[in-house]
């Protein structure tokens, strides 16, 4: 069996992307709480990711950034066996996930700890962040 990332509990991000915007207060909320949060409207509770100004269901403008679970199953994910980013390429395979979280949003992580013929769509899976500087965190998923 093939095992991704065995040895990365730490990213081997040596470019750190820059949000702005609503993305930028996103992930400084998740660096100054210490855990993945979701946007959450304030007038109908929906969480939404990617932010918006704009609530989807009730277009209120007032939202927070709360802290979710983490937990979520697999929606989607790819394995990709070559990187062009240096980084990277000690880590292939590698997958990478859509994950369903419970509170609802989709989010994009990168997975690690799988054994790779053991993924599977719907999968249960746990989805912690890694805070890198203030402005910015990185999506890892762990099996439950
Ligand atoms: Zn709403």
């Amino acid at each position: 069996m093939t095992q991704t990332n065995t040895a990365a509990n730490t990213s081997p991000h040596t470019m750190i992307p820059k949000p702005d915007e609503l993305d930028l207060d996103l992930y400084q909320a998740i660096v100054r709480q210490g855990g993945i949060c979701m946007q959450r409207c304030s007038s109908c509770s929906l969480h939404t990711h990617p932010p918006r100004y704009y609530c989807p269901a009730c277009s209120s403008p007032q939202f927070t950034f709360a802290p979710v679970s983490g937990l979520g199953v697999i929606y989607s994910y790819t394995v990709s066996h070559m990187s062009v980013e240096p980084a990277w390429q000690a880590l292939v395979p590698f997958l990478t996930l859509v994950v369903e979280l419970q509170e609802g949003p989709r989010i994009v992580a990168t997975a690690r700890n799988f054994e790779l013929p053991t993924v599977k769509i719907g999968m249960a899976v746990r989805v912690i962040t890694e805070a890198k500087g203030t402005d910015f965190a990185i999506f890892w998923a762990e099996p439950q």
